[in-house]
């Protein structure tokens, strides 16, 4: 199947999850997690009109960047290291795994621009699992006051990987929290964006607020 097949089925799918809760499909962005595919199924994405593209290891990530010549926008979606922020500062254009103030330092003292930063939060509590403790988001979220490069754009996590409608809780506590950090009115925090949903549960993941779907098997292959 192409990319354009598979999205055209997706699409179907994502239309009809906006449909049972009466959500607008416009917000809900479809990123292409290229990261085990080629560049030319990488470019197909692209071609196809799917302008996210999600990236979770550095060296992979940037490969591919130059060879799409930094089309798209792009995510980083797996977990960073430190070290490796430099690199990827000025190529990324959203970083959906902030979950330390080590890493908040190192962007801030790399970026020399606004970063767009989704926090990760690990609500289902797996020790596998990256990502920030629901009881720390609030205290680290406010800490966040002191690196004004960074814009916490929304929330991002990782269900565990089950029977999809056993994922919903989890979802619906990241929406929880979403809200909750919103409503603080920070003016670096809109927190506005909700990344969560994958292949196997993204209906689930749109049901429940949803505004970034990271899809990778489903959508470009394995
Ligand atoms: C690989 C990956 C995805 C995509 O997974 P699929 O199940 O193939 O859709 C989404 N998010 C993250 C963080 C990933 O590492």
């Amino acid at each position: 199947m192409t990319v354009k097949q598979n999205f055209a089925q997706i699409h179907q799918e994502i239309q009809e999850a906006c449909e049972r809760v009466g959500r607008d499909i416009t917000n809900v962005n479809v990123i292409a997690v290229t990261k085990y595919v080629s560049d030319e199924r990488a470019q197909e994405a692209l071609d196809a009109g799917i302008h996210h593209i999600g990236e979770n290891r550095a060296e992979e990530g940037l490969k591919k960047w130059h060879n799409l010549n930094g089309k798209g926008t792009w995510h980083f979606i797996g977990s960073l290291q430190t070290r490796k922020v430099k690199e990827i500062i000025d190529k990324f254009d959203y970083i959906h795994s902030l979950d330390r103030l080590s890493l908040a330092s190192e962007i801030q003292k790399r970026a020399s621009k606004k970063t767009k930063c989704f926090v990760q939060v690990n609500v289902s509590g797996e020790t596998s699992k990256h990502g920030l403790d629901p009881e720390e988001l609030f205290s680290f979220v406010k800490e966040l006051d002191k690196y004004p490069l960074i814009e916490v754009v929304g929330l991002m996590t990782m269900a565990p990987f089950e029977d999809p409608e056993a994922t919903r809780p989890f979802f619906k506590k990241l929406k929880e929290l979403q809200q909750n950090v919103q409503a603080l009115n920070l003016p670096y925090a809109p927190c506005k964006e909700l990344s969560m949903g994958m292949s196997n549960d993204f209906q689930i993941a749109i049901e429940e607020g949803a505004t970034f779907i990271r899809l990778g098997t489903s959508l470009v292959g394995e």
